[in-house]
């Protein structure tokens, strides 16, 4: 199978993901072929993008701006272009929401999906893994987390006993109460040693993103939220961890990269040398640490974590609730803190439908929204 391409769609090529998953097509130009790209913003970039890698389609939800530009291939709506019957592997690198849609599409057309879009999974896990089994769609996983625990299990017949996902703690795991209520969003946005979008660093900071990974986790590896555990480990070095019933413990480590998780879900199940990706420097890693995360000075964790375990229409609310909260807090309107005291309460007034159909997944999400610029405008918060 060494020779054959693989044709790729790459929604959210303008983003960080999806400019790292360009730069591992770029370096291997014998084993990818880009036929879609999509982007909703940085039409320039898109532009570049288009010139260089030669797709068929393109896709931008500005349609007007993106006829202005010199660019010679069919516009493609987002969902078609997920499901297009010679794309082999589609790269969900778009945040928030607006992967949802494009992953129930590429599922359904029985694609192998590259998921890097978290929220996707978290509001509609359900249906997401029932579509895929039934397509037999593969999802393979580019949060690093993920990756990690997908490769630990690769080779294993038996279920594992426990999952246990490590993060990096951001950039305020010391931060007293008091301290974090002041964060600004110039700190908040200055991750110690990932570089990510932004919406994903602050949840980050918050540790939210920590918690969405715990939901995402279920729904990849049909594990009980009860058996999966985050441990904090500030250096990045091991991506998680899975154990296993006989209390052997296997680990994924490497130094901390996105174009390796991204490579693997597109080359699996061979792996690649890239001399691009820096290997450990086993001269200078003398120590890596462990604690326990701190619930209460981040309750985001939490939040997420309950919102999981009560499962429904919650997870689509919290995944609403934070993505506008967290825009708030990028444009300064409300502080750091005010992120989880938003989602909690939007959590706290939500009537949850329990296996909500696609329709009630977005009819949660529009209301979510609506409620925390409700809260926010009625001075709530602060
Ligand atoms: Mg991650």
């Amino acid at each position: 199978m060494g020779s054959i391409i693989k044709q790729l769609a790459v929604l959210g090529s303008t983003g960080s993901i999806g400019q790292q998953t360009l730069e591992v097509v770029r370096a291997f130009p014998h084993r990818f072929r880009i036929i879609g790209l999509a982007a909703s913003k940085n039409l320039d970039l898109l532009a570049k993008q288009v010139n260089e890698f030669k797709p068929r389609f393109v896709y931008s939800q500005d349609r007007e701006a993106l006829s202005h530009l010199n660019i010679e291939c069919d516009f493609l709506p987002l969902e078609e272009m997920a499901s297009y019957p010679q794309v082999d592997t589609v790269v969900i690198a778009v945040s928030g929401r607006s992967g949802l849609l494009p992953t129930v599409a590429a599922v359904k057309a029985g694609k192998n999906v590259a998921l890097a879009n978290k929220e996707s999974l978290v509001m509609a896990g359900e249906i997401i893994i029932n579509e895929a089994k039934l397509n037999k769609a593969q999802i393979l996983p580019v949060d690093s987390e993920h990756s990690a625990i997908w490769q630990c299990l690769k080779g294993e017949n038996q279920k594992a006993a426990q999952l246990i996902l490590t993060a990096s703690g951001g950039p305020f795991r010391h931060f007293s109460p008091a301290q974090l209520s002041e964060v600004t969003v110039e700190q908040a946005l200055e991750h110690p040693s990932w570089q990510m979008g932004r919406k994903v660093t602050i949840d980050s900071a918050t540790l939210m993103n920590k918690g969405l990974e715990v939901i995402e986790a279920h729904w990849l590896f049909d594990m009980p939220s009860d058996n999966i555990r985050v441990l904090i480990h500030a250096q990045s070095i091991i991506h998680s961890l899975v154990e296993f019933i006989d209390g052997s413990v296997k680990a994924q480590l490497s130094y901390p990269d996105m174009r390796l998780p991204i490579q693997y879900a597109l080359s699996y199940p061979e792996r690649l040398p890239n001399p691009e990706l820096p290997r450990l420097n086993w001269d200078s890693l003398s120590r890596l640490t462990f604690e326990q995360p701190d619930f209460s000075r981040f309750p985001c964790l939490n939040l997420a974590i309950e919102a999981g375990r009560k499962g429904g229409t919650y997870p689509a609310v919290l995944c609403a609730a934070d993505e506008v909260a967290v825009e708030l807090f990028l444009s300064q309107r409300i502080k750091f803190t005010d992120i989880a005291y938003l989602v909690k309460q939007t959590l706290e007034q939500h009537q949850p439908v329990a296996h909500p159909t696609l329709e009630e997944i977005l009819a949660a999400d529009a209301w979510a929204r609506e409620k925390v610029t409700q809260l926010t405008t009625e001075g709530n918060p602060c």
